[in-house]
């Protein structure tokens, strides 16, 4: 059982390779191109996903909620822009603007009302 020099094509292998990867000539598969630490492209081969096994090819994705949550919070840079942020900064803009009013209302008022 040595490794024979065979230069006719494989005929018979018409079956899908593991993780998806489609048969044929390997140099002619999608490449991944993530941006490496050398800023080039990555030339590895990409999985189904667009990605090789070493820029999240092999990643599912997160499976669960709590999983979920955890990519969302850790993706979040600080969530001043974030809606719950914003409807609070909204609902103390709205309190400001009232207290204003109120506060030039009773500056505009005569003494005589109070009493
Ligand atoms: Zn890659």
């Amino acid at each position: 059982m040595g490794r024979q020099a065979n230069h006719t094509p494989h005929e018979k292998r018409r079956g899908w390779l593991r993780h998806g990867n489609s048969p044929g000539d390997f140099s002619l598969a999608p490449r991944c191109e993530a941006r490496t630490r050398r800023g080039t492209p990555c030339q590895c081969p990409a999985m189904r996903n667009g990605r090789c096994r070493l820029h999240g090819g092999l990643s599912t994705g997160p499976r669960t909620a709590e999983g979920i949550e955890r990519i969302r919070r850790a993706s979040m840079t600080h969530g001043r822009r974030s809606q719950a942020a914003k409807a609070e900064q909204r609902s103390l803009r709205d309190l400001m603007k009232d207290c204003r009013l109120l506060l030039n209302q009773l500056a505009e008022a005569p003494d005589g009302d109070q009493a």
